[in-house]
């Protein structure tokens, strides 16, 4: 019998044993690395003597991290990163170079949005936005200077679900490489690599750091694509092999930008990970409980949660996330006057932007996050003013469900 994630988080070998058999992985807080002898450093940057040199390149604390990561996912290869955004963009930055196309969902978290629409088009890279749940239009975007199809597994904030395996076959087809930001839906309850997706990148911010405790990101490749397919990896693939990709980021990207995760962040991370599983499980509860709670209440017009039987997502939610579509949900009131009158009531829940904290946390999007974006542009992407999300912690069931009711009946 398969150990459970927990169980398996725990008890990951450290990539070499401690000197002193610590049990926690060791805060490696040093830039350098000292070698025994000239000939040593000489052989490791000839890449003959593999070591640790200095810490925007690689460094044992954030080795433990990326570890626990690919050996917990089955992934080929994983890459930490200083933030989810440092991840989305290391990515796409190895993948693809000006006059190539990006397919991408017009339903997009904000920042990677407004990565592909204004960041890298102003260096000649160019996003063809789709609605993900049309698969003729992805498909029909396709040309030869297509190097890859990114989109998230749920949408945020309009929580929308694509079919994973279909746009994988679509991907599959034409040789070009698909990306899914799984943010969202976090290990214990997504497996990208069993639905054949070919890379996974994920903010290690929201549900992995542990409740917000610091930023991060991760790649994960799962070792399913051929690397002599993309023309901007063929070269790696001759001399990494199967490792093409994660050398070319490490190579070319991830030193070059910057964009290292440290040690310190490394620890939090890993304190997170282990015990994700049991704040997801506690979190979707409350998130089943909150939305029963909600849906039979005359003063919510509306519920969206695609682990609920009467959403529209139900179906591919049990497909692709085990009935477990991540722990954001939103629901409607009669008007944004409504909605700002009932947060402000809220004692318990926090008005707050973040996402999968350990504290439940509500926000208005249409006022605050997409506040920048034209009234029609708004409502064209599904963000209604009378809609709130709330992204549900780990308090307890009857507490959160006793704040609600109560600034409910207040306004
Ligand atoms: C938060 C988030 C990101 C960006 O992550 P950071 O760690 O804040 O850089 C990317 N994608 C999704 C879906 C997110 O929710």
């Amino acid at each position: 019998m398969e150990k459970s994630f927990t169980t398996r988080s725990l008890n990951i070998p450290f990539p070499k044993e401690d000197p002193h058999r610590a049990l926690d992985m060791p805060v490696y807080e040093s830039i350098a690395f000292d070698f025994a002898s000239s000939e040593d450093i000489a052989a490791n940057f000839r890449g003959e003597l593999p070591a640790h040199v200095y810490s925007r390149t690689s460094n044992p604390t954030v080795e433990y991290f990326e570890r626990k990561m690919k050996t917990l996912t089955g992934a080929y290869q994983s890459l930490a990163l200083a933030s989810g955004m440092a991840a989305i963009s290391n990515t796409i930055l190895a993948l693809c170079k000006a006059g190539d196309n990006i397919i991408s969902s017009n339903h997009l978290f904000g920042h990677s949005f407004a990565l592909l629409d204004q960041s890298f088009a102003s260096y000649g890279l160019e996003t063809r936005f789709v609605d993900t749940n049309n698969l003729a239009e992805i498909e029909s975007n396709i040309d030869e200077n297509t190097r890859l199809i990114y989109f998230e597994t749920v949408t945020n904030p309009q929580l929308e679900i694509a079919d994973i395996e279909a746009i994988v076959a679509i991907a599959n087809k034409h040789q070009i490489v698909l990306v899914v930001d799984s943010t969202v839906t976090p290990p214990v309850s997504f497996s990208s690599k069993s639905l054949g997706v070919h890379v996974e990148v994920m903010s290690t911010t929201k549900f992995i750091s542990g409740g917000a405790t610091s930023f991060g990101g991760v790649i994960l490749d799962n070792g399913l694509y051929d690397w002599s397919k993309n023309p901007n990896t063929k070269d790696f693939r001759e001399k990494f092999g199967k490792d093409a990709f994660i050398a070319r980021l490490r190579k070319n990207y991830y030193r070059n930008t910057g964009g290292a995760m440290t040690a310190h962040t490394a620890h939090y991370q890993i304190l997170g990970l282990d015990i994700l599983e049991l704040r997801f499980e506690r979190s979707y509860q409350n998130c089943m409980a909150l939305g029963e709670f909600l849906s039979q209440h005359p003063k919510v017009k509306k519920v969206t949660y695609p682990g609920l039987k009467s959403d529209v997502g139900y179906e591919l939610a049990m497909k692709q996330f085990n009935g477990k579509p991540g722990t954001v949900m939103t629901f409607d009131l009669e008007s944004q006057a409504a909605c700002f009158a009932f947060m402000n009531e809220l004692e318990i829940i926090r008005r707050a932007t973040n996402l999968n904290d350990n504290k439940s946390l509500i926000i208005h999007p249409f006022s605050t996050i997409y506040v920048e974006f034209p009234e029609e542009e708004r409502k064209a992407m599904g963000i209604q003013p009378t809609m709130m999300r709330l992204s549900v912690g780990i308090e307890a069931a009857p507490d959160l469900i006793a704040d609600i009711e109560q600034a409910l009946s207040r306004i």
